[in-house]
């Protein structure tokens, strides 16, 4: 039961970060939040997602684009233009990571305004 329970509690509490950290606050910027509160939920959301952390500056890019190309072929995770589920989320992945290490240049306007922090994320 205790495990049921702390996996029960993982998988609410990293969506919770997902979608209020990364999403709205992140990628969107429906709200602000101080140094303190910013940096709280950056810990919050690595400690919740554990190995499947995101870094909140690749996910506001690929999410800003997904928005402003919704399924043409500039969306990073459009299902429209893959053969199949598996060969979109691989290269959702390898776009990711383009990201992560600044392999790709991505357009200046979605390239601002995100949360970061280099200690951390590094
Ligand atoms: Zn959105």
């Amino acid at each position: 039961m205790p495990i049921l329970l702390f996996l029960i509690l993982h998988w609410y509490l990293s969506l919770f970060a997902q979608t209020f950290f990364h999403h709205r606050y992140g990628a969107h910027k429906m709200f602000t939040m101080n140094p303190f509160w910013e940096k709280f939920f950056f810990i919050f959301t690595w400690i919740t997602q554990g190995s499947s952390y995101l870094n909140p500056r690749a996910y506001a890019i690929m999410h800003r684009m997904h928005h402003a190309y919704s399924d043409t072929e500039k969306d990073p995770h459009s299902p429209h233009y893959f053969r199949d589920a598996f060969q979109m989320i691989w290269k959702t992945k390898d776009y990711y990571y383009a990201l992560v290490s600044h392999q790709v240049e991505p357009e200046a306007r979605f390239d601002k305004n995100y949360p970061t922090w280099p200690k951390l994320e590094k």
